[in-house]
């Protein structure tokens, strides 16, 4: 546990490790952000004692994180086991998508009738940052903005049961997305983000969704949810071997 958790930076003892918010805040930000880089492999266990350790907080600090992550489903609580990361089924994945898809059309149609100038430009800053980030390297805020973009663009679309419901698809598909995507790719396009802000801007709803829908298109085709990719059903990794003819034992 404590090994996988080294790579962090700088522990939270402060509230001021270079994120704002509360401490509760800055551990969520910090274990969810090593689940997005696959540093915390799906299924690790999240020991409270060692989290407390580490990010130098009470238990309670580090319980309010971890229910928060479990609200968004990004981490499981076990009754009497702990917390663990969570680590979705292809059945469950492809459940997050069509809810995605849905809010995501939902999102784009009330944004181009709602946003404002100011939020559209606020939009394209997001964009900015988020194509510096990945230009210097750093995937882990790329991911972060990416999705932070599709919350504020919920944000703009200005419906409240909706922004809540697309803050726990997003954590969800950033999940899903380091679970299942290989390679070092972000699941956003910042270029298909630009195009999309244009779009709401012109007011063209029909353009606007088509974008949010090639956009949801890109996130589906860079998984692998279609193939059989990784498994833990150790027959299914192995059927392979079951299904050659028997070699005969002799003697
Ligand atoms: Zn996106």
């Amino acid at each position: 546990m404590n090994e996988q958790l080294q790579p962090l930076k700088k522990p939270a003892r402060n509230g001021k490790a270079g994120r704002s918010g509360t401490q509760d805040d800055i551990v969520y930000a910090h274990i969810f952000e090593a689940i997005l880089e696959q540093r915390l492999a799906p299924g690790t266990k999240l020991s409270e004692e060692a989290l407390g350790e580490i990010f130098g907080v009470s238990r309670t600090i580090i319980r309010r994180a971890l229910s928060r992550l479990a609200h968004e489903s990004v981490v499981l609580l076990r009754p009497n086991r702990g917390a663990v990361v969570a680590s979705p089924t292809v059945e469950e994945a492809r459940q997050v998508f069509f809810s995605r898809r849905m809010v995501e059309r939902a999102i784009t149609e009330l944004a181009v009738q709602h946003a404002t100038i100011e939020q559209l430009n606020e939009l394209r800053q997001m964009v900015r940052e988020e194509r510096d980030s990945f230009s210097r390297g750093d995937r882990g805020a790329g991911i972060r903005l990416s999705g932070e973009f599709h919350l504020k663009l919920a944000e703009a679309a200005g419906n409240a049961p909706l922004i809540s419901f697309q803050r726990s698809l997003v954590s969800q598909t950033s999940l899903i997305i380091a679970q299942y995507e290989s390679g070092n790719r972000s699941h956003c396009s910042y270029d298909e983000h630009m195009q999309l802000i244009d779009a709401i801007e012109a007011r063209d709803a029909e353009l606007a969704v088509n974008l949010m829908m090639h956009h949801m298109d890109h996130i589906d085709t860079k998984l692998n949810l279609d193939e059989e990719g990784a498994s833990d059903d150790l027959h299914a990794v192995f059927s392979h071997l079951l299904k050659k003819p028997k070699v005969p034992v002799k003697g």
